[in-house]
């Protein structure tokens, strides 16, 4: 969302094409985090599902181009500045010293973060694009919804299987 600029709506299509300018923004920094935290991760399993959610969400990228291309729009992107913040966190984890696990644990969590605010956006941009009567882009929106909410579960795995118990007995 414009922070400093006041944004016109005058019809729910125009508040679905912002919502995909921000959802744009939010999944290009994914693409430059992600592969930063699949490096700061110790846990293997943990770097497989940074490096293997990097690979969907340059799909989810192109899902998105797809939308603007539906709605005959260019595919501009429109600082999403939860997602700048979220990422900013997300690099305090990256570059914390001390046990490996524990700093595994901060990037789960970091993470995790992350899913759960594309999964708002996606949910919230979805249902418009159904009112909108445009099924064709509510469906590319789903697929990327059901992309975050299982990468937020592999990551809820992960933390309970055995990187919390590692970094508890750290
Ligand atoms: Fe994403
Ligand atoms: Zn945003
Ligand atoms: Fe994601």
């Amino acid at each position: 969302m414009g922070l400093f600029t006041s944004t016109e709506f005058n019809s729910l299509e125009c508040l679905l094409v912002e919502q995909l300018q921000d959802l744009y923004d939010a999944e290009n920094r994914m693409v430059d985090a992600l592969p930063k935290m699949a490096d700061a991760a110790s846990s293997p399993e943990l770097k497989q599902a940074f490096q293997s959610h990097l690979e969907e969400t340059k799909g989810q990228v192109n899902r998105l181009e797809q939308a603007f291309q539906l709605l005959n729009k260019e595919a501009e992107r429109q600082t999403c500045e939860a997602m700048k913040g979220l990422v900013k966190e997300g690099e305090e984890m990256i570059n914390a010293k001390g046990d490996p696990s524990i700093k595994d644990a901060a990037l789960i969590a970091a993470a995790q973060r992350v899913e759960h605010y594309e999964m708002a956006g996606y949910g919230s941009a979805r249902n418009f694009a159904q009112r909108c009567g445009r099924q064709d882009i509510a469906d590319l929106l789903q697929q990327t919804l059901d992309e975050e909410g299982a990468a937020d579960k592999k990551l809820t795995q992960l933390a309970e299987a055995s990187i919390n118990q590692a970094a508890a007995h750290a």
